[in-house]
């Protein structure tokens, strides 16, 4: 029955072409299927298609390694659940680490990053320093490196349309790394550059995040941080009267704001729902030291998230906004993981973890009609929450009541208070063209150009081409 159950999940939703369908659903299907089970080759084999995509869409879970998508499974499928991001065909395990300033050109390793050197990876192809965005390594934090072109601004020049969807932020270092360079990724905005003078547009530079996102002219721009662009631009006007006016942006600050746009002949849309970062999907349940926080009885309670829209609602609105015919690049972030894990929050982190996968579901339902799109689902760094035995010790403890209905309990111990990031490497999954490139061990740099689009190969034994 369990096999069932779950095949025909993956039917509905991993969006799997109708053709394939028989013989790739126990393929695209993860878990422990028993003894009994056919051999998956045929069907894995009929879902490499070495075709370059029409469309990328980009996913990411922020601070979302295997063990908080583990503990977020436990919690909302069960330990024998899945997600839709578990049931993705091709998944690769990514190394994720950063370099540290010094005179080069070589220069150190730093085996744990943050979200800006991890994400100028993949927008880039090259590794970098610790804050620093899209751009090179150098000799100190407040000197610049070298701007690199980022995969979103490349897809832009090709002529494709592109989006960037982030539930932090729109300017925090994720969503910043997509499109635009700067030595350090606190600045966000016009009256936050004291590490970046020279980026200032009074100097001659290309400006903060907030001015280079709407620079940049990426189509769809949705996520928080609208304290951002009520800044003063060098020039006098806010970032988002600058937007309005120069770039012809749409602003929209609610849900029922996005859901009134219906297409992208009035222009480009800056959709930013917060002033600062959205709010996660659960209220948080904060760790504390043993015997710890929440109990063998305890669930998480849904936040009240106001006019907020879910990330779900806004991938799919960008989706819809972005479908054309020579196709898009679109980058979508659930920021919220990796900072309710740093607050020792288990419920506000595993919520998001089930943003990101129905963000995904939305993404594979598009896919269905559209299998020329390659969907790629990753991480940035890994974290640190760790699934313990019920009663260990450990700086702070949570424990919470399973779908399964049994306890799970977590800790945090890299940091006396709250946690820290950690090295370990992360999954990346991907289903679609040329998704078979992030099998097996890949480093972040490996995926700018799986984003990019290899050029179309040929099959072995023919094929396709
Ligand atoms: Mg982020
Ligand atoms: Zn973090």
């Amino acid at each position: 029955m369990k096999l069932q159950s779950r095949a025909r999940r993956t039917l509905v939703s991993a969006g799997v072409a109708a053709a394939v369908l028989v013989s790739a659903v126990a393929a695209a299907a993860t878990g422990s299927f028993g003894g009994g089970t056919p051999d998956r080759s045929a069907g894995l084999a009929k879902q490499i298609d070495p075709d370059k995509p029409r469309n990328v869409i980009l996913l990411i879970g922020d601070g979302t390694d295997e063990s908080i998508i583990t503990a977020a499974r436990n919690y909302e499928k069960g330990a024998d659940g899945a997600f839709a991001l578990d049931r993705l065909p091709f998944v690769g395990d990514m190394t994720t680490h950063g370099l540290k300033v010094g005179p080069g050109p070589d220069y150190p390793i730093a085996y744990v990053s943050d979200s800006a050197p991890t994400a100028s990876a993949w927008s880039t192809g090259h590794k970098t320093v610790d804050g620093r965005v899209s751009q090179g390594p150098s000799t100190a934090d407040t000197v610049p490196g070298q701007d690199f072109r980022t995969v979103l601004m490349d897809w832009r020049d090709s002529g494709r349309r592109t989006g960037n969807v982030s539930t932090s932020e729109i300017t925090d270092a994720t969503p910043a790394a997509a499109a635009s360079n700067v030595n350090a990724r606190a600045c966000q905005g016009p009256a936050d550059m004291a590490n970046c003078v020279a980026a200032r547009k009074a100097n001659g530079g290309k400006g903060s995040i907030a001015e280079q996102l709407v620079d940049n002219e990426i189509d769809v721009i949705l996520g928080g941080g609208l304290n951002r662009y009520n800044q003063a631009t060098d020039a006098g006007p806010s970032v988002l009267d600058y937007a309005e006016d120069a770039k012809d942006y749409r602003f929209v600050s609610s849900a029922a704001g996005l859901d009134g746009i219906g297409s992208l002949g009035g222009g480009p849309v800056l959709g930013l729902f917060a002033p600062g970062n959205l709010t996660p999907r659960y209220s948080p349940l904060i760790a504390t030291p043993p015997p710890g926080a929440g109990g063998p009885t305890a669930r998480c309670s849904l936040a009240n998230r106001g006019t907020q829209p879910s990330l779900a609602a806004m991938t799919e609105k960008a989706i819809d906004l972005l479908d054309n015919r020579r196709g898009f690049f679109l980058q979508v972030e659930s920021a919220m993981v990796d900072k309710q894990e740093h607050a020792a929050d288990i419920c506000g982190a595993i919520g998001d973890v089930s943003e990101l996968d129905d963000a995904l579901e939305v993404a594979l339902d598009y896919r269905r009609h559209n299998p020329d799109t390659l969907i790629v689902v990753t991480s940035d760094h890994a974290h640190s929450t760790q699934i313990v035995p019920n009663g260990s010790s450990g700086r702070q403890t949570a424990t919470l009541l399973t779908a399964d209905g049994d306890p799970m309990s977590v800790a945090y111990s890299t940091q006396a208070v709250g946690s820290s990031h950690t090295g370990s490497t992360v999954r990346v999954a991907a289903v679609g063209p040329q998704a078979a490139n992030v099998t097996g061990l890949i480093d972040q740099t490996d995926l700018y150009w799986t984003l990019k689009g290899h050029k179309p190969s040929k099959l072995h034994g023919g094929g396709k081409h």
